[in-house]
């Protein structure tokens, strides 16, 4: 009997900080793709000034785990925080093939973010080592435009018009984002002061 390969997501993102639009756009991949784990990947910490207003990757990485936990095909992976360096995702799909191998990858990306796929380090080589899945994001137009259609699949997923951008806004105001990240994310937050400094977006 041959045995299944194991098919898994890979979610990628800033997550500064993740919050409940990630987290649909990841379950509805994993029951309609029919996954057995949906890895989220938190980026490195961006090289010097150009990206200052990024939180240490530290903060992400944890936020992304307390939000994650309560779902058991739902995991954190380090590879891209602990990788040195600018974050690209050919170096994502290798480390994570090299420590699942014999599995199928799906990236679950935005709207916003497969735009940008064809500009991406190594673009021909990404569809070789995964099918790229994506997901419908308000205020974005989807478009599929020149990718390979055989290696991307477009869904359509609940749409949350949240952005990390927004909330970090909102945390700066002083305005609340209960409901908005999940409950440990919030009280992660301000236990640690996150978005309150005058350089945060
Ligand atoms: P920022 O505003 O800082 O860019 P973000 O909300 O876009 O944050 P990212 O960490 O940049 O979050 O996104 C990670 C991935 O999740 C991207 O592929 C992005 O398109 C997708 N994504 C983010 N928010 C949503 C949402 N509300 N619905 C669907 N997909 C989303
Ligand atoms: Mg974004």
């Amino acid at each position: 009997m041959t045995q299944r390969r194991p098919r898994i997501g890979v979610m990628g993102g800033t997550f500064d900080p993740v919050h409940h639009g990630h987290l649909v756009a990841a379950s509805e991949a994993a029951a309609q793709f029919d996954l057995d784990e949906v890895i989220f990947v938190p980026t490195g910490q961006p090289s010097f000034k150009q990206h200052q207003d990024v939180s240490p990757a530290e903060h992400r990485y944890l936020m992304t785990v307390i939000a994650t936990a309560s779902n058991p095909r739902f995991t954190v992976s380090r590879v891209d925080v602990d990788r040195a360096g600018t974050t690209y995702t050919v170096d994502t799909l290798r480390d994570l093939l090299a420590s699942r191998p014999g599995s199928d990858l799906f990236f679950i990306s935005g709207a916003d973010a497969i735009e940008q796929i064809l500009r991406w380090k190594d673009a021909d080589h990404l569809f070789t080592m995964a099918q790229f899945v994506a997901v419908t994001r308000p205020g974005h137009v989807l478009s599929v435009a020149g990718l390979p259609p055989d290696r991307v699949s477009v869904l359509e997923v609940p749409a949350l018009a949240i952005s990390s951008t927004d909330i970090r806004a909102r945390v700066r105001a002083g305005h609340p984002v209960w409901y908005l990240v999940p409950d440990g994310v919030v009280q992660y937050i301000a236990k640690h002061g996150l978005y309150r400094g005058p350089d945060d977006e």
